[in-house]
C-alpha cells in the first residue's frame, strides 16, 4: 500500500523558525484548491504505473490544512477517491492550528472521513507560544484537543517543540505532562532547529536569542523519551511516540522507504527508486498547472547504493532496520561482514538492540542517531563493494 500527501501552501502568519513552504496571502486559496484538483487529474492521465497501486494513507500538511473549508478539502478528497484506487481503511490525517479551528469545523471534518489530527501545539506556555509567533494561545491548544474528542476523533497527534530559549527541565515537563493528561494517543516532540533564511536564524546569529547549548538539549531529549515511554507511549521514531496502534501509518511509509505520491507546491514524492518534487512556487505551480503540465521542478534516481543508505538511516531513526526486507531489497545480509562486529560492539555498550528481525536503536541510541547511522552505513558501503 502507499501514500498520498498533500500540501497546503498557506498561513495566517509565519511561525519565526518554520522554513516549510508556505504564503501569507489567503486570497489564492480557492484558485490553488481548483489546480491542486487539476495536478491530480493530469498526473493520473500522465501515470500508467499508478494503475495497479493501492493508497491507505492521505496526509494533509503544510502550511496549515485546518485553514480551509471542509468543503475544499472534501472536494481534494472526493478527487482522490476518483482517480485512485484508495483503501477503505485509509487513514486521513489533517494538520491543524488550534487558532484556525473551532468545534463545529472539527465536527465537519470528522463527517467528511478525515480520521486522524495533528495539532501544531508546540507548548503549553503563552510567552513560549509568542515568542514563536504561534496565532494561537494554550488555551486555544486545550479546547481543541476536546473538541476533537467530542467530534468522534480518537486518533489525535500532538506537535511540541524543546529547546526553547531559557527552557528547563522543569518546563518541559511540564509541557510534556499536559499533553499526557489531554490523553493524546500520540505525541511529536521536536527539537527547535535553526534554519537558515528564517527570522530565528537571524536572532541566534545576532546574538538576540540564544538557544540552550548541545548538554541542555541532550538533557531536554533525555526527559522527553522517559516521560513519554513511563507515560506508556512507544518512542517509535526519533521525534515520534504513540500508544501501541496509534503509529502515525504515513509517516511510517517516509521512514519504511515505502511509495507516496505528493501534490501541492514543494510536494515531494517517492515510487521506487525514483524522487521527485514540485516547485515550491504558488505562482509558478499555478502557471504550471495553467498550461496543463505537471509542476515538477527536479527529481533524482537513487542508485543501489544510495537505496541502501537510505533505507539504513530511515530504517535505524524509526522502527529498526528490517533485517529480511533488507536482504529481499538488495541481495546481501545486512549483519554480513565488518558491520557484524561493529553492531555487537554497539550492543555490548548499549546502543542498538539485535534480534532476529531487526536491527533497532535503544533509548541511548536515539540521542546519537545520526553518529551512528553514519558510521553503520561507512561499513555497510565497505561490505558491499
Ligand atoms: S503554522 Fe506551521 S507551517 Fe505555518 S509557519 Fe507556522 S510552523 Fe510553519
Amino acid at each position: 500500500m502507499s501514500g498520498i500527501y498533500i500540501h497546503i501552501p498557506f498561513c495566517e502568519r509565519k511561525c519565526i523558525y518554520c522554513d516549510f513552504y508556505s504564503v501569507e496571502d489567503l486570497g489564492w486559496i480557492d484558485s490553488f484548491v481548483n489546480s491542486i484538483l487539476r495536478e491530480i487529474e493530469i498526473f493520473r492521465r500522465e501515470s500508467d504505473f499508478i494503475e495497479t497501486a493501492c493508497f491507505d494513507t492521505v496526509y494533509f500538511g503544510g502550511g496549515t490544512p485546518s485553514l480551509l473549508e471542509v468543503s475544499q478539502i472534501e472536494r481534494i478528497l472526493n478527487s482522490l477517491y476518483k482517480n485512485f484506487c484508495i483503501s477503505q481503511d485509509v487513514e486521513i490525517t489533517v494538520e491543524a492550528n488550534p487558532g484556525t479551528v473551532n468545534r463545529e469545523k472539527l465536527f465537519s471534518f470528522r463527517k467528511v472521513g478525515i480520521n486522524r489530527l495533528s495539532f501544531g501545539i508546540q507548548s503549553f506556555f503563552d510567552e513560549d507560544l509568542k515568542f514563536l509567533g504561534r496565532i494561537h494561545t494554550s488555551k486555544d491548544a486545550v479546547e481543541c484537543v476536546k473538541f476533537a474528542f467530542e467530534s468522534g476523533f480518537e486518533n489525535i497527534s500532538v506537535d511540541l517543540i524543546f529547546g526553547l530559549p531559557g527552557q528547563n527541565v522543569r518546563d518541559w515537563a511540564e509541557n510534556l505532562h499536559k499533553a499526557i493528561e489531554l490523553n493524546v494517543p500520540h505525541i511529536s516532540a521536536y527539537n527547535l532547529i535553526v534554519e537558515s533564511g528564517t527570522p530565528l536564524y537571524e536572532l541566534v546569529r545576532s546574538g538576540e536569542v540564544k538557544l540552550p547549548d548541545e548538554f541542555k538539549q541532550a538533557e531536554l531529549y533525555e526527559t522527553t523519551m522517559e516521560t513519554l515511554e513511563d507515560a506508556g507511549y512507544i518512542h517509535y521514531e526519533v521525534s515520534n511516540y504513540a500508544y501501541e496502534g496509534f503509529e502515525c501509518r504515513h509517516n511510517l511509509k517516509y521512514w519504511k522507504h515505502e511509495n507516496y505520491l505528493g501534490f501541492g507546491p514543494s510536494a515531494h514524492s517517492f515510487w521506487l527508486n525514483k524522487r521527485w518534487w514540485n516547485v515550491a512556487n504558488l505562482n509558478k505551480y499555478l502557471k504550471a498547472i495553467d498550461l496543463n503540465k505537471l509542476p515538477i521542478a527536479n527529481f533524482e534516481i537513487l542508485d543501489a547504493e544510495k537505496m541502501v543508505e537510505e533505507f539504513i538511516y530511515l530504517g535505524l531513526r524509526s522502527t529498526g532496520v528490517d533485517l529480511e526486507k533488507f536482504k529481499e531489497k538488495f541481495g546481501f545480509d545486512f549483519l554480513g561482514g565488518e558491520i557484524r562486529e561493529e553492531l555487537i560492539e554497539l550492543e555490548k555498550l548499549g546502543f542498538v538492540e539485535i534480534d532476529n528481525f531487526k536491527v533497532r536503536l535503544t533509548r541511548k541510541g536515539f540521542s546519537v542517531c545520526d553518529e551512528i547511522a553514519v558510521n553503520l552505513i561507512s561499513k555497510i558501503k565497505y561490505v558491499s563493494r
